[in-house]
């Protein structure tokens, strides 16, 4: 039939020239799409990063361009946390993270075509406190903070054998801290009793006898942390029970993590000038009251550079209202347990004028445990030494710093009840 020849032939020719232009569309587009691939398939891209950590903890923060989605977990021999990206460029200067302090060796780059990583390799085993994703204000995209710190080695391992956690799920759009394994709670009021120095790190020496500071804040802690366990509802722990070395980071970071509810350091002092003497209690401060303050805070700040440890920059403060708010309670418990001492020791210990002074101590930094340290006395001044070194004045000095924490205490109960 003609008809349907022609017909046939008709749909034949649309048919071609549909193809003909499905085809050129279809061409046009794949250019388009090569040339212009759509923002979501682009990998992201890190602009800058920056690095902070003490030998305790530690903070990583990358720029993103965009939102990043990012999963932690931990791989065993040597200890690793590995952080996965999607598709990441990172066009950062090879010095931008140079190792420092909980972090050994940072790594990072493509896996394969859609996935990225981030390897830390750690000093000492660590785990992730908290990772925060969080628009950057003024500069645009993303901010990733990645906050870690030490733990022991079987809790390593157990991350390791768990597997990972997706950081997404946390990010709320402000620090999201997870929970480490909670202290055990006993009910009970923790106190973390802190003997300054140890191990290489001897402390002042006494002018006649030679005792170093070391061992005296060893013996009055041991003293102090066993009357305070004599009292109900108290539960004391030493930070160090012998003579070893602890970094300052170390030492709050352990009376965090056993749950301490006050950190107390204990130190004796020393100065150029011999009579000078009497106790003084610290609180931390961003500037210092005084320039007796601010040398005694770079006497014991030395600690860590004694030790050997890497001292970088403070970790830069992720903006948190939270964390202000808890850092300016923390610091009124503070100015409270001072005050507690100070009036407990009034009119029995030797006293230096105005004896509640502040500075910058390292020792202090913790945001979440209200902190004092102690200069029991001047080890450059003959009386006060002969007292430090006198077992019935520690055990008269110890037995006020106990009352002092509880009348500290005492209206905390009460508010309870
Ligand atoms: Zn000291």
């Amino acid at each position: 039939m003609p008809g349907f020849g022609f017909a046939r032939t008709c749909l034949v020719v649309r048919h071609s020239v549909f193809v003909m232009v499905l085809r050129g569309f279809c061409c046009f587009a794949l250019m388009f799409a090569a040339a212009f691939p759509a923002l979501a398939d682009m990998p992201l891209a890190v602009t800058a990063a920056r690095v902070a950590s003490n030998d305790a903890r530690g903070r990583l923060v990358f720029d993103f361009d965009r939102k990043p989605d990012a999963t932690v977990h931990y791989i065993g021999h040597p200890d690793r946390v590995v952080i996965d990206l999607p598709a990441t460029d990172f066009t950062l200067p090879q010095t931008a993270l140079q190792p420092v302090g909980l972090f050994r060796d940072i790594r990072y780059g493509a896996i394969d075509a859609s996935h990225a990583r981030i390897v830390l390799n750690m000093s000492r085993p660590a785990k992730v406190m908290a990772t925060d994703v969080a628009e950057n204000g003024e500069g645009g995209g993303y901010r990733l903070t990645i906050d870690a710190e030490m733990t022991d080695q079987k809790t390593f391992d157990k991350l390791v054998a768990a597997g990972g956690w997706n950081a997404a799920a946390y990010n709320s759009g402000r620090q999201a801290r997870l929970a480490q394994d909670p202290p055990p709670s006993t009910g009970k009021f923790v106190i973390a009793v802190d003997p300054g120095h140890g191990g290489i790190d001897t402390g002042a020496i006494s002018l006649d006898t030679h005792v170093p500071e070391k061992r005296i804040t060893l013996a009055f802690g041991k003293a102090f942390a066993a009357a305070l366990n004599k009292q109900p509802g108290i539960e004391a722990f030493l930070t160090r029970d012998t003579d070893r070395y602890l970094s300052l980071p170390e030492r709050v970071t352990i009376a965090r993590q056993k749950g301490a509810n006050l950190f107390i350091s204990l130190h004796a002092d020393m100065l150029d000038q011999p009579s000078i003497r009497g106790a003084t209690v610290y609180t931390l401060s961003d500037k210092a009251s005084d320039h007796l303050a601010a040398e005694a805070a770079d006497r014991e700040n030395k600690s860590d550079e004694i030790g050997g440890v890497t001292v970088s920059h403070e970790p830069e403060a992720v903006n948190d209202i939270l964390q202000d708010l808890t850092r300016r309670e923390t610091q009124a418990f503070s100015i409270s347990l001072a005050n507690a001492i100070v009036s407990s020791f009034k009119g029995q210990v030797n006293l230096i004028n105005n004896p509640h002074r502040s500075a910058g101590f390292r020792v202090l930094q913790s945001d979440d445990v209200p902190s004092v340290l102690i200069e029991l006395g001047f080890l450059s001044n003959r009386q006060d030494e002969k007292l430090l070194l006198d077992p019935a004045w520690r055990a008269k000095v110890v037995s006020l710093l106990v009352e002092a924490v509880k009348a500290y205490r005492a209206p905390l109960v009460a508010g309870k009840g």
